[in-house]
């Protein structure tokens, strides 16, 4: 809805909605739809979607744009300004965009950031205290942000389920974020299955991907001459109905299909397996803990990256008045020295630890946290980290070796 309250209701997916399976294998997520039929969208009529969006009570509607050199959500006005014809290439410690001659708007796998930016900000402030003169009391006030509507397009699957992962994080238990509640709730989510996995996705090892079945509102196949559509919530199936598309064909859903086949089949990494709790904690004296971290720089790319972490750090900047100070919030890493410091002293002194706390948490600790691993497999930590260390041959060469006495 516009901020002054005019104009028609947003189709907002309503949180509480949220529906979590026993599976431990299963991400938490939005039930899929299973009644919701598919419709065709004609790539010459694709603005039809952006504006039924924007009527729908939309105004910022963001998508994948081309820009410096990787693929980010930005705001789109028309679907020309959608990354046409554009390719990735990942390979561990590489991005490269370039240009085919056709028409397919979402040909690629993902860029450097999933939808965490706009759920968890990666700088923000949460309350602010000031005090108006000498004497007096400083006044506290929390920091009240109101997000606009906004439908995201271009979402994969691997990025709903990581999503799916921070609502556990952020919304749940006694005390939820009200900051990463209210953003989550501004979002309508047009998710697009992936049909060009790059070399360093493997969402098909870790049950995400890459097919869309849960998390979203709608969700587009992409074939040649356009869309099809379906809707994943009550939010997405009134805008579908809106929209008064002819049925796909059973050829074109077929089609789709085939895509979503040949996709899962193209992923060559993968995790060997989804419980690797128990293998990893056994290795926690392995050696290879120490080659990765002879390699590791401790920059902390991955984290930034990765769409499932959420630690940050608490600051205050104070006026040099001494009048007003502002308390923020901002993303920090397990890779930082000081995201170990305690009690003056280092826990994670050393980059082995680092890495070795990174990992375990992402694939073992979280299974007690929150009930499954926290890899999607995206792949994003592969690509961006700059000496190209890769979670998955990490984990295989970890898991070949034998398995260590803890020490007691
Ligand atoms: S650990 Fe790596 S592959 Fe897994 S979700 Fe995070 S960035 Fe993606
Ligand atoms: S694994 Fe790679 S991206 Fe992550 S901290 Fe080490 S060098 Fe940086």
């Amino acid at each position: 809805m516009p901020r002054d309250g005019t104009g028609p209701a947003p189709v907002i997916p309503n949180p509480i909605q949220i529906k979590y399976y026993g599976n431990s294998s299963a991400p938490a997520c939005y039930a899929p739809d299973m009644d919701s039929e598919t419709r065709f969208l004609p790539r010459t009529d694709a603005d039809q979607l952006l504006e039924r969006l924007r009527v729908s009570g939309f105004p910022r509607i963001l998508g994948p744009v081309a820009r410096d050199g990787s693929l980010v959500f930005s705001p789109i006005h028309q679907w020309s300004q959608l990354p046409a014809g554009i390719r990735d290439m990942q390979t561990p410690g590489t991005y490269r965009l370039h240009r085919h001659a056709d028409p397919l708007c979402f040909a690629w796998a993902n860029g450097p950031q999933a939808l965490k930016p706009l759920t968890f900000a990666g700088r923000e402030l949460l309350w602010r205290a000031e005090r108006h003169h000498e004497t007096a009391a400083p006044v506290f006030e929390h920091a009240e942000d109101t997000p606009e509507p906004t439908a995201v397009l271009g979402i994969r699957a691997c990025d709903l389920a990581a999503l799916a992962l921070q609502e556990k994080h952020f919304t749940h238990g006694r005390f939820p974020d009200p900051f990463f509640g209210r953003r989550r709730r501004s979002l309508f989510l047009i998710a697009v299955h992936c049909s060009h996995p790059a070399s360093t996705c493997f969402c098909a090892s870790t049950g995400d991907g890459p097919t869309v079945t849960r998390g979203h509102d709608l969700v587009l196949a992409e074939l040649d001459e356009g869309y099809l559509i379906s809707a994943g919530s009550r939010g997405g199936r009134r805008l579908l109905k809106d929209m008064a598309l002819p049925p796909a064909t059973a050829a074109q859903v077929q089609w789709a299909e085939r895509a979503s086949a040949r996709a899962t089949a193209a992923q060559m990494r993968h995790l060997p397996g989804r419980h690797l709790k128990q293998p990893i904690h056994d290795r926690l004296e392995a050696r290879h803990w120490s080659r990765v971290g002879e390699r590791c720089l401790s920059c902390g790319n991955c984290t930034a990256v990765c769409p499932t972490c959420f630690c940050h750090m608490e600051l205050d900047e104070p006026a040099l008045s001494g009048h007003r100070t502002e308390h923020l919030r901002q993303w920090s890493s397990c890779f930082n020295a000081e995201h170990s410091y305690m009690g003056h002293f280092l826990v994670r002194s050393d980059t082995r630890l680092r890495y070795r706390q990174w990992l375990t948490h992402k694939l073992a600790g979280w299974h007690e946290q929150y009930g499954r691993s926290g890899c999607v497999g995206c792949g994003r930590c592969i690509t961006w980290c700059p000496v190209g260390i890769d979670i998955t041959a990490e984990v295989a060469a970890l898991l070949a070796e034998e398995i260590h006495a803890q020490p007691s």
